[in-house]
């Protein structure tokens, strides 16, 4: 399957703050014909690897990440947020360029052994996915992989990362 998706995705400048290039996958998500082939595309990668739950940050990485878990035949896990998850939650806080995060899990999402991917629309500096994968590794989920629509390579993401199965569809370098 050959299919640039570069095409299909915009910058938008000064969003959210003066200065900073926004990539904007909502041109590619309102394409059905892009985003059906952006799903399969990431979802053929990780076809053979038994996936049990594909997870997914807030708030892009749901609407990448619940249809590949639909295509896997997985079932999905949302990371939140603080407060909006209403059962018992795992806390993480991380580290960003200027200041912290917090995102939740639900405590009950990942069975120990679950073999887990994790899906986001975008790998920047590699923060929210290494919270992530701490998490669901705190919680017993072996990850399996990691697959994102974009990378922004310069940025070095992959760095922060080391020895997990990483794929993307679009490089920014
Ligand atoms: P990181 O934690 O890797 O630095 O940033 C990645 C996270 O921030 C992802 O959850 C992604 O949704 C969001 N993000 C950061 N910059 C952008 C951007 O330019 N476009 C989009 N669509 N998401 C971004």
């Amino acid at each position: 399957m050959c299919f640039d998706f570069s095409e299909k995705i915009r910058t938008v400048s000064n969003f959210p703050h003066e200065g900073i290039q926004f990539i904007d996958i909502t041109t590619l998500l309102k394409d059905g014909n892009a985003f059906h082939m952006a799903i399969d595309s990431l979802a053929k990668v990780f076809q053979d690897k038994d996936i049990d739950i594909v997870v997914g940050p807030e708030a892009r990485g749901f609407a990448v990440g619940a249809p590949v878990a639909y295509a896997l035949g997985a079932g999905f896990v949302p990371v939140r947020k603080p407060g909006k998850l209403p059962a018992e939650t795992l806390r993480l806080e991380y580290s960003l360029e200027y200041g912290k995060d917090v995102l939740e899990i639900h405590k009950d999402a990942i069975e120990p052994g679950n073999k887990v991917l994790i899906v986001d629309d975008l790998l920047a500096t590699g923060g929210t996915t290494l919270a992530t994968v701490k998490m669901v590794e705190i919680l017993g989920g072996k990850v399996v992989g990691l697959a994102f629509l974009i990378e922004l390579e310069f940025l070095h993401g992959r760095q922060v990362l080391p020895g997990y199965d990483i794929t993307s569809l679009v490089k920014y370098s």
